[in-house]
Order: C-alpha cells, then sequence, then structure tokens
C-alpha cells in the first residue's frame, strides 16, 4: 500500500477495494440505506452493550443473518472470509468494537 500513500488520490480508487476503510463504507451503507435489523439483542444489567445480538442485514444477493452469541462471539450466514461488513454493519449498531470502527475508537 506504499502506492496508495505516495499518490493519495490515485491510490483511493484502488484502495478501496482491498482496505478495512471499504467494509466500514459497506457497513455504514447498510446502516444509511436501513439495510440493517436488530431483531433481539439483551444486555446485562452492568453491560454497556448487549452480550447477545440477533439481526439480518440484506445484502446485495441475500438476506444474512448476524448473531452474537454470547461466549461463541459473532456468527453470519453470509460466509465473508475475514473483515465482514455485514457483521460490521451490525457491531456498530450495537455499540460492540468493529472492522468499521474508526481507528483508535
Ligand atoms: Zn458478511
Amino acid at each position: 500500500m506504499a502506492g496508495a500513500r505516495a499518490y493519495p488520490w490515485r491510490g483511493l480508487v484502488t484502495a478501496v477495494a482491498t482496505e478495512p476503510r471499504t467494509v466500514r463504507n459497506r457497513a455504514l451503507g447498510y446502516l444509511r440505506e436501513g439495510k440493517v435489523t436488530v431483531l433481539r439483542s439483551a444486555t446485562r444489567e452492568s453491560g454497556r452493550r448487549p452480550h447477545a445480538v440477533q439481526a439480518t442485514v440484506r445484502g446485495h444477493r441475500d438476506t444474512y443473518w448476524v448473531e452474537l452469541m454470547p461466549g461463541q462471539g459473532w456468527m453470519s450466514s453470509c460466509g465473508c472470509e475475514g473483515d465482514c461488513p455485514h457483521r460490521a454493519a451490525v457491531q456498530l449498531v450495537t455499540g460492540h468494537p468493529s472492522a468499521a470502527a474508526k481507528a483508535g475508537a
């Protein structure tokens, strides 16, 4: 990604396809377009964010199931490898750290 740094404007175009920023952009897009539906969430009395979440995200091809299972972490039916914009969108809306969070947040 050295090229992206040397040529910020041109680099942006190619970087968009491969950098975490894309996950953030796509996650924010899902939220903006109202494609994220949180079906159920549960928060412990002492918790600041839900420890259990069930949600759906309407993707381009299909509607995916995203779930935070207590003690097991995040699962989703989309089959994304690595950073997943579907999980990231649900993580954003439920206040969980995600690949879509701003750097340092
Ligand atoms: Zn996904």
